[in-house]
């Protein structure tokens, strides 16, 4: 039996592939091209539909008055000579009709001779005398024409009066017509697709505006919403539903919050409570060897537990309160230096050479000294535990325009291109180092916190085998900097 697979909630939308890689405002426009398109067809084949009725109508009009003065020139020479009547007949035929005229006898002769060479060779249609006058279409000497038989009666005698006219004017004006109507339709649909296209991107401006302020929005700012534009439609219920899916994200991130700082500092009591009590433990002589292996082991535990829980106390009130930290005018030129004279022998205990290269005698910024140590510490620090044996490591500071830029370049384990774009996550570790040494993976994202508060930027590059430089750029500051109850900063500009 095949194994029973929960549906995800979030399903793929229905819908052929091809409709799920167009964009909406492509969609649009297609929709908007085809039916302006449509209509435009409906609208070209209803007047050609009309133009032909008009015309048709017109000419058989002129036929039916043909024949109405037919019948009466027919009615006032009934009494005339055979050679008046025919030459009347023929006068008649060649002034209204190019001589297409004929009269039948029901038995299909001609009661009247010919009027014309032409009408002599048409092809007349059969036609009865008992049948109602009608309109009929002839294919003769390679074009159309229309006929009209109408049945009339001369001194009770019944007879088949017709009369025939070309119809190739008409249908010139039609063919030219439908010419018209097909070459403006490329042009046409041009016009339709760039105006559906116009129309689809004034339509879904909103939308990308609403997508804009959805994606500002990130953890540090969650309390921020998207502009609700009062216009009571779809996009208003789409960003009002935006803000309260926000809204329940928010909540659920400050319980997240409240939980992550709360554990962490109700853990810290017992934790300290267990490496004193080994702590204490480790000081008996009596106790056996392996029991002291223990006790030791519980307090270097602790130690480590001790620092994560600090940093995840750190980490959990940044984010309640991202820009706690009070930042005054500082220099970080002796900050670099004392950090560096710091942390020099414990990399030389780790058999590394760290170096400091400074072009600055002064670099005034706006911060807060004990957070820059922090962040000066934890790229140091991670520099050495990624080092390998006999490793450099190298300290720079130097300023660079409006920035004085730190930089800890070591030749170390390097970091794969896949794992760069995460280091700065919470928990998040490379995994070669997990294997070399210890760590969280909470070190770099309270430098990225640092940074943040400090309007730095940290950015790292890095070369597997090769070696990774940390990059700090801090903005200087200057006097125009200096907000209400700052320290004056004239000493740390440089000149
Ligand atoms: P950790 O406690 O693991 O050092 P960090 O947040 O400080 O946590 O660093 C995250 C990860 O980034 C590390 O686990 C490591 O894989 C990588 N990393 C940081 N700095 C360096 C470095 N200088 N060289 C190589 N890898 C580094």
């Amino acid at each position: 039996m095949a194994p029973y697979r929960p549906r995800s909630r979030l399903l793929p939308p229905r819908g052929s592939a091809l409709k799920r890689q167009i964009s909406i405002s492509l969609r649009l426009t297609i929709w908007f091209g085809s039916v302006f398109f449509s209509v435009w067809i409906l609208f070209g084949v209803t007047m050609w539909a009309n133009l032909r009725h008009t015309l048709t109508s017109e000419r058989h009009q002129t036929l039916a008055r043909r024949i109405e003065r037919l019948q009466e020139l027919l009615r006032k020479d009934a009494s005339a000579s055979a050679a008046d009547r025919n030459q009347d007949y023929s006068d008649f035929a060649h002034a209204t009709g190019n001589g297409l005229a004929a009269v039948f006898r029901p038995d299909g002769t001609l009661e009247l001779p010919s009027p014309s060479a032409a009408a002599s060779a048409f092809s007349w249609p059969k036609f009865q005398t008992g049948q109602s006058s009608s309109f009929i279409n002839v294919h003769a000497g390679g074009q159309s024409h229309w006929v009209l038989a109408q049945p009339f009666s001369l001194g009770g005698r019944p007879l088949v009066l017709m009369a025939a006219a070309p119809d190739a004017g008409n249908q010139v004006v039609m063919q030219n017509f439908l010419r018209g109507l097909l070459a403006l339709m490329p042009g046409l649909f041009l016009i339709a697709s760039a105006a559906g296209y116009w129309v689809s991107r004034r339509a879904l401006r909103p939308v990308d505006r609403i997508a804009a302020a959805a994606r500002s929005i990130s953890i540090r700012n969650i309390s921020e919403r998207i502009p609700v534009s009062g216009t009571n439609d779809e996009l208003q219920r789409l960003a009002e539903t935006c803000n309260a899916m926000l809204d329940r994200l928010e909540s659920s991130f400050q319980q997240m919050k409240r939980f992550t700082a709360d554990a962490s500092h109700e853990l810290r009591g017992p934790l300290t409570f267990t490496r004193t009590v080994a702590e204490i433990g480790l000081k008996d002589p009596a106790i056996d060897a392996s029991s002291r292996a223990a006790f030791q082991d519980i307090v270097d535990e602790a130690a480590k537990a001790a620092i994560m829980l600090d940093q995840m106390l750190t980490l959990a009130r940044s984010d309640a309160a991202p820009a706690n930290l009070v930042r005054e005018p500082v220099d970080l030129a002796p900050i670099v230096r004392e950090v560096f004279r710091t942390t020099q022998p414990i990399a030389a205990r780790q058999g590394l050479h760290l170096s400091l290269v400074s072009n600055a005698a002064s670099a005034p910024i706006l911060g807060d000294a004990p957070s820059l140590k922090r962040i000066l510490w934890i790229l140091l620090d991670n520099a050495i535990k990624y080092s390998t044996p006999n490793g450099t490591i190298t300290l720079r500071l130097s300023v660079v325009e409006d920035e004085a830029i730190i930089r800890v370049e070591d030749d170390g384990i390097g970091i794969a291109p896949s794992d760069l774009p995460f280091i700065f996550h919470r928990f998040y570790r490379a995994d070669p180092s997990r294997g070399l040494v210890e760590g969280n993976g909470l070190g770099l994202a309270i430098a990225q916190w640092i940074a943040e508060t400090h309007n730095a930027r940290l950015t790292a590059e890095s070369q597997p085998g090769q070696g990774t430089v940390f990059r700090l750029a801090f903005p200087l500051s200057s006097i125009a900097d200096g907000a209400p109850g700052t320290r004056s900063m004239l000493s740390y500009v440089t000149a």
